[in-house]
């Protein structure tokens, strides 16, 4: 079949929820897609923030054909090695001291959710809590992440939603003062938001709200899906900023690609479930857990943390200079591979010129470009990423 043909294919299969792009891809190298036609693009979008690895690691590969041929499936009713280190390298790494395997972003935040007021249910003993999140924010599209999503478009058309979600503005802090209550059991906040524009949090608002937090017995959430697994240049954003969560939540490149994402507490936090009160059939089964062990293997041996510390001043440099060049830029937000470039005009027709060129670029809201690539580019990646922009601008 021609390109034309799936894609007219797909709009009468598949329900109508993307405006998608008109391309078919087919396969991945490194940091590059080829669609069915064999067109390369410079991918810097990285199936939203997930390729960290890029595309095609062949340890990665081999860790998961191999984990496919022993088991790929079974019941948290029973233990299984990859599931066992797996969760151990994500407590490692995010410094957290248990964890909770999802198949996604969204539910990651529905388990953070349960857990947050689970504790303020032990506490208090009574339900009713409420959890304050901020404008502007995501975290997925479940009913439950949809209810503390600070964006009324998303939530409008599927309320009524979960009650207790109450919103305060991202690094304000009396805003979030303003809005606490005895019923309060967490603040959730992503510290770069992602898709609501790329605002990173200032170190001052997290260090505040930390505080604030422990005052009041408050559990503060970190929303670590987008910015966490080395985007920001650390392991996790938080680390970065020397501000540590009770509750930690991740998905995207966690499993580079393998459907996995995971919520993870402190031990006083997470002693608040008990058996029964939470489960999944396929969250972190040994598959993708395979999949979360050799990402944190990778991570290591292809030092990719140092890379984006390395890499990520030349982009800013760079990003900077087409603010500087052209008056419908207006500005450069973000940190380290999570950058966003914000126009005064709407961005869809350059990401769609972009795209005829061989880049892959996305938006984030209607006026803002943003940049997060596999972790494994290089300077090279980002001069030819540059040069392809400036030739459609
Ligand atoms: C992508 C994202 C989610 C939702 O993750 P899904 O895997 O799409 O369900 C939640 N929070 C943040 C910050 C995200 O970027």
């Amino acid at each position: 079949m021609e390109m034309q043909e799936f894609i007219t294919k797909a709009e009468q299969v598949l329900m109508h929820t993307y405006s998608r792009y008109q391309i078919v891809l087919d396969k991945g190298e490194g940091v590059y897609l080829y669609d069915i036609n064999g067109k390369k693009y410079l991918d810097f979008a990285a199936g939203i923030a997930v390729f960290a690895l890029g595309y095609g690691n062949r340890e990665y590969n081999e860790a998961l054909k191999s984990q496919i041929d022993k088991l790929l499936h079974t019941s948290n009713y029973y233990y299984n090695v990859p599931t066992i280190e797996a969760a151990d390298k994500l407590i490692k790494a995010s410094g957290m001291d248990r964890v909770f395997f999802t198949n996604s972003g969204t539910e990651a935040i529905e388990g953070a959710v349960k857990l947050a007021r689970k504790y303020y249910y032990n506490k208090k003993h009574h339900a009713g809590s409420e959890i304050i999140s901020m404008n502007r924010s995501f975290h997925g599209r479940s009913m439950g992440a949809l209810s503390i999503t600070g964006q009324p478009k998303y939530r409008e058309a599927f309320e009524p939603l979960i009650g207790g979600a109450v919103f305060a503005d991202f690094n304000d802090i009396n805003s979030i003062k303003e809005k606490i209550t005895d019923k309060t059991c967490a603040v959730i906040v992503e510290p770069i938001q992602g898709e609501g524009g790329l605002y990173p949090a200032n170190k001052e608002f997290l260090t505040e709200l930390r505080t604030l937090c422990d005052e009041r017995d408050i559990l503060l959430i970190f929303d670590e899906i987008q910015c966490g697994m080395g985007r920001t240049g650390t392991m996790f954003a938080y680390q970065g900023y020397g501000v540590k969560p009770d509750i930690i939540t991740c998905a995207k490149a966690l499993g580079c690609g393998v459907p996995v994402g995971a919520f993870a507490a402190t031990e006083k936090v997470a002693s608040a479930f008990e058996p029964g009160d939470h489960g999944t059939t396929y969250g972190g089964n040994p598959f993708a857990a395979a999949a979360v062990s050799k990402v944190f293997d990778l991570f290591e041996a292809l030092e990719l943390l140092t890379n984006v510390n390395e890499i990520s001043g030349y982009l800013e440099e760079k990003l900077d200079e087409l603010v500087s060049k052209y008056d419908f830029i207006i500005e450069r937000r973000g940190k380290g591979l999570m950058q966003g470039l914000e126009f005064s005009v709407p961005v869809k027709e350059y990401i769609l010129k972009a795209m005829d060129k061989g880049l892959i670029i996305i938006a984030a809201g209607t006026n803002i470009i943003r940049f997060v690539p596999p972790l494994i580019i290089t300077k090279a990646h980002v001069d030819e990423m540059i040069n392809l922009l400036e030739s459609i601008f």
